[in-house]
């Protein structure tokens, strides 16, 4: 079965709640920080870092709004990155749950040209070339738990399941909440298994929040991917 998350920003608080449970189950180290002005830390995704609540302050009908966009990968339905490095020791999809899971042996890939195929900016490299991100917490959803993000969250911005429960669920809160904000959209739904609802235009909370659409269906970096694909195999197998 493909499963799915479905993140309700109108719902987030920025409680980071989920940035810390994520760390906790992946035993991953904190990060040194350091006041920006914003209560958004740390600064980025890293290495360390799978999951990460954005914060951005915009303005809205004459009045501040803080936006909350508790960021991780797409997990997308066909992975730019998972083509690209064309190497399932690397980088596979688990058929049993839809999540892409990068292993020790990306150490072995191109890391750029893979952060550079992702449209969400979502791949972070350690100092010895091996990269990382949210892996869907499959070893819990496999024993049949939920992420460790989606339990911890209070409020039900988080939530996890079967995809077609969670395309349902996605529409519905979308009616519901475009009766306050009518520009309310789902961000990029028919590509990825990390469905967005948010209330204000995408770029407002992250610049690649949405991937940029290409005129036959597929994403501008999906599209240029796939046209020098051909070139950059065969470059590697020259080298
Ligand atoms: Fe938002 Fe839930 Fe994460 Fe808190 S735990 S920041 S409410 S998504
Ligand atoms: Fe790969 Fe990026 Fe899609 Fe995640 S969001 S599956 S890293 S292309
Ligand atoms: Fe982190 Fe797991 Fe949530 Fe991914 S699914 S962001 S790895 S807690």
């Amino acid at each position: 079965m493909s499963y799915a998350f479905f993140i309700d920003t109108d719902r987030c608080t920025g409680c980071r709640g989920c940035q810390v449970a994520c760390k906790q189950w992946h035993d991953l180290p904190a990060e040194e920080t350091q006041n920006r002005g914003s209560y958004e830390n740390p600064p980025d995704l890293s290495f360390a870092t799978y999951k990460l609540v954005r914060m951005r302050e915009t303005e809205v009908d004459g009045k501040l709004k803080w936006l909350f966009l508790p960021e991780q990968c797409r997990h997308c339905i066909e992975p730019p990155c998972l083509e690209t490095a064309d190497d399932e020791a690397a980088i596979y999809k688990d058929e049993r749950t839809g999540a892409v899971i990068f292993t020790a042996n990306t150490k072995n890939l191109a890391a750029d040209e893979i952060i550079e195929s992702c449209p969400y900016n979502i791949p972070r490299k350690a100092a010895d070339g091996t990269l990382a991100k949210c892996d869907m917490c499959n070893d819990r959803v496999t024993n049949g738990l939920a992420p460790a993000c989606v339990q911890t969250c209070p409020t039900g911005a988080m939530n996890f399941g079967a995809r077609k429960e969670m395309v349902a669920l996605a529409s519905q809160r979308l009616s519901w909440v475009m009766k306050k904000h009518p520009k309310a959209q789902l961000v990029d739904a028919d590509d990825v298994n990390v469905i967005y609802l948010v209330t204000e235009a995408p770029a407002d909370y992250y610049e690649s929040l949405m991937a940029a659409t290409g005129a036959y269906g597929v994403t501008r970096h999906m599209a240029l991917r796939k046209m020098v694909r051909p070139f950059t195999l065969a470059m590697r197998q020259l080298a």
